[in-house]
């Protein structure tokens, strides 16, 4: 084991965890963050909606980010994947997939969602491409383009709603029966949106640009981007469950205030809680968890004389 005592250990470095780092970095704190490098939004070109930041390719971010961790020496980013996590006496025993042993007095999950799309033949290669789910993230570079639109049951309608604000030219593809009732497929109709709910053979396209959706009985619609419903996100890493976090019903950890959970020093922030929280969002959560994280040890050290 490694013998430091570290304050924090942080799983995941995505915009979450790497915002806690900052924070706690600032705040003096040893942290290390354990990082397996793999976002929910790496398969993307651009993102979006983060201020000064809008545009920016995933991977850019995250080299920005480490670029200015190194300012805060007591800030250690490892490349790596925490396998399990023990706790012995109040603190917290991370190990990791190469063998890493570390022990902290707190803890950060800040692992994110891990995406399951439907099996619809060649949608990974448009996903994240011309394919996306937040609108808010790649709606305004699909504006008023002829889109597809993928899912069915309760979630469908509202979805539709929202996309209907980029463009007015959908389809919807439900790829089996739509598992909706008269009066929504009213709605669509009266909104000039076909219902598509033959089975989805495939989808056309070249680079990472939608051409066609084609469906089992031959038919074949021309559309140049889409969205899907849901991407069928799970969580990053079980372990919090493990320890006895409680999960909701759309599969998200349940915390209190800041990202504490349950469990005394323990904190969940961004996409495990929040299932899409934008980077912004995440970022966020990880500046608040910090503070709350910080302001935990100042209280702690005081009572024990030891300012
Ligand atoms: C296609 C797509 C496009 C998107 N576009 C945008 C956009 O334009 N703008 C926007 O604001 N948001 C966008 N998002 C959403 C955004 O990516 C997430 O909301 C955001 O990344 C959440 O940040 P996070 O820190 O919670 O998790 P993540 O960024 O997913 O980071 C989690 C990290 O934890 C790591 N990890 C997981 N398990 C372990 C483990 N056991 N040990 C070590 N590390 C682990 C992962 O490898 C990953 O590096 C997009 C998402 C997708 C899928």
């Amino acid at each position: 084991m490694d013998t430091d005592l570290l304050d924090v250990v942080i799983a995941g470095g995505g915009p979450g965890g790497l915002n806690a780092a900052l924070v706690l970095g600032r705040s003096l704190k040893k942290v290390m963050v354990i990082d397996e490098a793999h976002p929910r939004n790496e398969v993307t070109i651009k993102s979006h909606g983060f201020l000064t930041r809008d545009g920016i390719s995933p991977t850019a971010l995250r080299q920005i980010a480490h670029e200015e961790l190194k300012t805060y020496k007591s800030v250690t980013v490892v490349k790596d994947v925490v396998e399990d996590v023990e706790r012995h006496n109040g603190f917290f025993i991370t190990k990791t997939k190469n063998g890493k042993i570390v022990k902290s007095q707190k803890m950060i999950f800040a692992t994110g969602m891990k995406d399951h799309l439907p099996a619809i033949p060649g949608l990974d290669l448009v996903y994240g491409k011309t394919v996306f789910h937040c609108p808010y993230c790649d709606g305004w570079e699909r504006k008023n383009e002829p889109l597809a639109l993928f899912g069915s049951g309760a979630a469908l309608l509202p979805f539709v709603k929202l996309i209907f604000n980029w463009s007015k030219d959908l389809i919807v593809f439900t790829n089996g029966p739509a598992h909706i009732g008269t009066e929504e497929k009213q709605q669509l109709d009266q909104h000039g949106i076909q219902l598509v709910e033959t089975p989805v053979s495939g989808l056309q396209s070249t680079d990472g640009k939608l051409e066609k959706v084609l469906l089992e009985t031959g038919e074949t619609f021309n559309r140049t981007g889409g969205f899907l419903a849901s991407t069928g996100e799970r969580q990053g890493s079980a372990i919090p469950a493990r320890l006895g976090v409680p999960v909701n019903d759309r599969n998200e950890y349940e915390t209190g205030s800041h990202g504490q959970t349950n469990i005394n020093g323990l904190f969940i922030i961004g996409d495990a809680k929040n299932t899409f929280t934008s980077l912004i969002g995440a970022a966020s959560q990880g500046y608040e968890a910090a503070v709350k994280i910080n302001g935990d040890f100042a209280a702690e050290n005081w009572d024990k004389g030891l300012t």
